[in-house]
């Protein structure tokens, strides 16, 4: 592989995008974000790639707010076959896709841009990749497990939040720091599926009260990326998390976050979310190429990232 920058620019894919065309071999696919350098998904990508024997690769683009519109229009005419998307673009790509998956228009973000014919086609593979995580880190499907997703109303907790829904979970609560999100989505959802949700605030005294009639609890929120950030569960909320209960965090930087911690001290099973990473990449393989991914091999490429 050739040794360009690891960043690529917006505007490296106006004009035809020659610069990737010109790489060896030419980039394809690429993550669109604001920040992207932390990306592990090029690795990953780029495994499964060399193993399906596709003669393209995977790149990292910053790719700003503003410049979004004119990047995703460009991907047709740079001979992209698509693109995964990061923080900040998932709600705001929506909009500009020629066509959107039912689930994707529900959850109403995208994390998967496939060009196809020249049109724009948005999917979201965030909540089928939690599902599939839920299933190998603790061999139980979202359909019997009644879910606090804390954090359920934003990017990635909306995409959750609506898998679980779709799943037939017994029971989901979300809970949102700005809670009237949180409501206009428990709405929302209950309008298009008729499923019973509720939406609380991100108080200790609420979350302890739904932890107490819940068996899967999932992180959404950012809290844990950073080194000495907070748990998303307060204090008296972490008093009545005990071993029964499974924590799913969907931070994957590395370390144990603090809520981790609560949970491995009270024994509880407790996973973070580079198992949803994984599972999202490969449903993004399988979409922009119609084929079962190497799953083997792209959990390889991200160990190895964690070693
Ligand atoms: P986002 O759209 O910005 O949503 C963030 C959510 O967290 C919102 O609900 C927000 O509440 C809440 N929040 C933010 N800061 C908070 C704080 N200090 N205290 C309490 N709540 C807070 O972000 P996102 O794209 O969903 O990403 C969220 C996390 O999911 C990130 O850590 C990301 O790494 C992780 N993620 C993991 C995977 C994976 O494959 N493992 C995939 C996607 C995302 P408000 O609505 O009130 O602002």
């Amino acid at each position: 592989m050739s040794k360009d920058p690891e960043v690529y620019l917006a505007k490296d894919l106006a004009g035809g995008g020659e610069i990737f065309r010109r790489l060896n071999p030419p980039a394809r696919l690429a993550v669109f974000g604001d920040p992207v350098a932390h990306s592990a998904s090029p690795p990953m990508h780029n495994a499964a790639l060399r193993e399906q024997n596709h003669d393209l690769q995977y790149v990292r683009i910053h790719v700003t707010p503003e410049e979004l519109p004119d990047a995703l229009k460009n991907l047709a005419s740079a001979d992209f076959l698509g693109a995964s998307l990061t923080i900040p673009h998932k709600q705001a790509a929506l909009p500009i896709m020629d066509h959107v998956s039912r689930e994707a228009q529900l959850m109403g973000t995208i994390n998967t841009v496939a060009v196809r014919a020249g049109k724009l086609c948005g999917s979201n593979t965030d909540g089928p990749g939690l599902a599939a995580a839920v299933i190998e880190e603790f061999g139980r499907s979202l359909t019997q497990l009644r879910v606090l997703i804390i954090g359920g109303a934003g990017g990635a907790g909306r995409a959750i939040t609506v898998q679980c829904a779709l799943e037939g979970s017994p029971s989901v609560i979300i809970a949102n720091r700005n809670k009237e999100k949180g409501d206009l989505l428990a709405q929302e959802i209950q309008e298009h599926l008729e499923f019973p949700i509720s939406s609380i605030p991100m108080t200790a005294e609420s979350l302890g009260h739904a932890m107490k009639s819940v068996d899967l609890i999932v992180n959404a929120t950012p809290l844990g990326m950073k080194t000495g950030d907070a748990s998303p569960l307060p204090h008296l909320a972490e008093g009545l998390l005990n071993a029964r209960h499974l924590v799913y965090d969907t931070i994957y930087s590395g370390g144990e976050t603090a809520l981790l911690k609560q949970a491995n001290h009270v024994g509880a099973k407790a996973a973070n979310g580079f198992s949803m990473l994984l599972h999202q990449g490969v449903l993004q393989n399988t979409l922009w190429f119609g084929e079962p991914a190497p799953l083997a091999t792209m959990r390889e490429a991200l160990r190895s990232l964690r070693n």
